[in-house]
C-alpha cells in the first residue's frame, strides 16, 4: 500500500438481528454495518475508504477480488455463524495470513473465521441482565488506546461475557472488563497469524447502543489503523530451493568420500 492512499475497510456483518428483531431495528435501523461504517468515515475521513458487505450477498459480499482490495476488515455476526460458507473461510484466512487485517466484533468470538484463526473453541460464559462494564485499560501507550483518557471507560449497560474464554493467550491484552455481576473478561486481545494482525474486541451486543458510544467508536477507529498491513510481503509458500552453485562445487559434492550412499 502506497503511503497517502485511503486504508480499505471492508465492514462484514450478517444483517440478521436488525432485520427480524423490532429491539434491535431501532438501535440499528440500517443495520450495525452501516452505524460502523458511519463512525469510521466520520472519525478517519480520507483516510479510509469503507465498504460494507452482508451475509445475503453473493458469496456473502466479499469475493476475492473485495478481499484483494480490502486492507482491514470488520466482522460481526451472531445467529447466522453457521451459514458463512467454508470457502469464503478458507479465502479470508489466506488474506489474513496475506497481511488483511481483521477485528472480530463481540459474538464474532463464534464466527468460523475467528476460530479458525485462533485453533481453539473461543466459547465464554455469558449473561444478558444489562449489567455495567467497566473496561481497564491493560496496554497503556498502545495504539489501540490512542486519546483515550483515564485507566478505564465504562458503558452502563451491556450484556456480560465473562471468563475463561477460550482463546490463545493472545499477543497484547489490551482491556479487561470487570463487570457489576462479578465477572471478569479479556476484553481487548491482539493476535498475529502470518502477515495478519488481529484484534478481539468484545463490546457489542445488538440490544444495547454499543456502537453509538464514542469511546467504543474511537476504539474501533484506532484499531483500524493499528491492523493495517505493514512491514515486508507475505512469504507463506512452500518451494524447493537448490543449493547454490558456488557451494556445491565448494563442499560435498566435491568430495567423493560423501557419495556413498547417493
Ligand atoms: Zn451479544
Amino acid at each position: 500500500m502506497a503511503a497517502n492512499q485511503p486504508l480499505r475497510v471492508t465492514i462484514w456483518n450478517e444483517f440478521v438481528h436488525e432485520r427480524n428483531k423490532d429491539a434491535v431495528k431501532t438501535i440499528y435501523p440500517d443495520g450495525i454495518h452501516v452505524a460502523l461504517a458511519q463512525s469510521l468515515t466520520r472519525q478517519l475521513g480520507e483516510q479510509v475508504q469503507v465498504r460494507t458487505a452482508t451475509l445475503d450477498e453473493p458469496q456473502h459480499g466479499i469475493p476475492d477480488d473485495v478481499l484483494a482490495a480490502t486492507d482491514v476488515m470488520l466482522w460481526w455476526g451472531h445467529a447466522a455463524h453457521d451459514r458463512v460458507a467454508d470457502e469464503r473461510v478458507d479465502a479470508v484466512q489466506q488474506r489474513v495470513l496475506e497481511g488483511m487485517g481483521l477485528i472480530a466484533l463481540h459474538s464474532a468470538h463464534a464466527s468460523k473465521i475467528f476460530r479458525r484463526l485462533m485453533g481453539t473453541g473461543c466459547m465464554l460464559r455469558w449473561r444478558e441482565a444489562g449489567e455495567k462494564e467497566r473496561l481497564w485499560i491493560t496496554a497503556p501507550g498502545h495504539p489501540i488506546t490512542e486519546g483515550l483518557s483515564g485507566e478505564y471507560f465504562e458503558l452502563p449497560a451491556t450484556e456480560m461475557y465473562g471468563e475463561f474464554f477460550d482463546i490463545p493467550s493472545p499477543e497484547e491484552l489490551i482491556f479487561i472488563s470487570w463487570f457489576s455481576g462479578g465477572e471478569v473478561f479479556r476484553s481487548g486481545c491482539t493476535f498475529r497469524r502470518g502477515r495478519g494482525k488481529i484484534f478481539y474486541f468484545r463490546p457489542g451486543h445488538e440490544t444495547f447502543p454499543i456502537y453509538h458510544d464514542a469511546t467504543v467508536q474511537r476504539v474501533i477507529a484506532n484499531a483500524v489503523r493499528w491492523a493495517a498491513p505493514s512491514g515486508s510481503p507475505y512469504f507463506g509458500q512452500s518451494r524447493n530451493i537448490e543449493p547454490p552453485l558456488e557451494s556445491i562445487q565448494r563442499s560435498h559434492l566435491a568430495d567423493p568420500s560423501l557419495h556413498r550412499h547417493g
